[in-house]
């Protein structure tokens, strides 16, 4: 947001009023005095100033992707591993919450959000939303455990303890040990008890995006804010 608009919406000042503050060098930003009246300034990471005071706007929402590392708990508080929130430079993150939780050995697309209403359209199984998952698998599948295997995805499979079947997914072989499942729900270790189901074992995994939503070129434990479009998916 350009400044002069970030002053008058954090005041009672009118745009004209604003610039003249700005021009008496009165304001800071991040300490420094700034004059220019179109500095744009990021309303929830940088510190403006007016005579000592610091100034602010409501935010509304915040909409986050994260890139999660291995090694890092998707829980509020913190059991046998940091959590995922540490890796976040935002205020008030007590307030966010995860949509759709991967296990602390799993990489990827996660979501994080304080809007409610949003993250249940994220993981409510009504509305379906494709999170694709790349996974190594320990023990090489040949072609007709492949077929087999893609088959039986296909149609849903009963897991351990479960009384339904899985909906309909779709599993890709890259290679013998390597494939890519698509799935439009989320239960519990749901990719590692399906390739549990067929005698193997996920080594590696992988949530390469939701939605539409996928990580481009954030770094792994890098995180960004939605833009509107992308909120709008959901
Ligand atoms: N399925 C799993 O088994 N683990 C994850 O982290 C995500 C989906």
């Amino acid at each position: 947001m350009r400044l002069d608009k970030f002053i008058s919406k954090a005041t009672e000042l009118s745009r004209k009023e604003s610039k003249k503050i700005l021009h008496a060098s009165e304001v800071t930003v991040n300490d420094e005095v700034v004059k220019d009246p179109g500095l744009h300034v990021d309303i929830i990471n940088d510190e403006v100033m007016w005579a000592g005071e610091p100034l602010s706007v409501a935010t509304g929402n915040r909409y986050i992707l994260l890139h999660k590392p291995e090694g890092f708990e998707c829980t509020l508080k913190a059991k046998e591993h940091p959590i995922v929130t540490e890796l976040i430079a935002v205020p008030e993150l007590e307030s966010l919450r995860i949509a759709g939780r991967l296990d602390v050995d799993t990489t990827g697309a996660l979501l994080l959000s304080d809007d409610g209403k949003w993250l249940h359209r994220v993981t409510s199984p009504r509305h379906a939303h494709a999170k694709v998952y790349e996974l190594t698998l320990a023990d090489p599948m040949d072609e007709s455990a492949q077929a087999h295997a893609i088959k039986k995805v296909s149609e849903g499979i009963l897991l351990d303890g479960d009384y339904e079947p899985t909906k309909p997914a779709t599993l890709e072989f890259i290679d013998d040990t390597h494939a890519r499942l698509t799935l439009v729900q989320g239960k519990y270790h749901q990719v590692k008890r399906m390739m549990g189901y067929f005698g193997n074992k996920v080594v590696e995994l992988h949530r390469a995006s939701i939605g539409h939503i996928t990580l481009g070129g954030l770094d792994k434990g890098d995180s960004r804010f939605l833009t509107e479009e992308e909120v709008a998916q959901f």
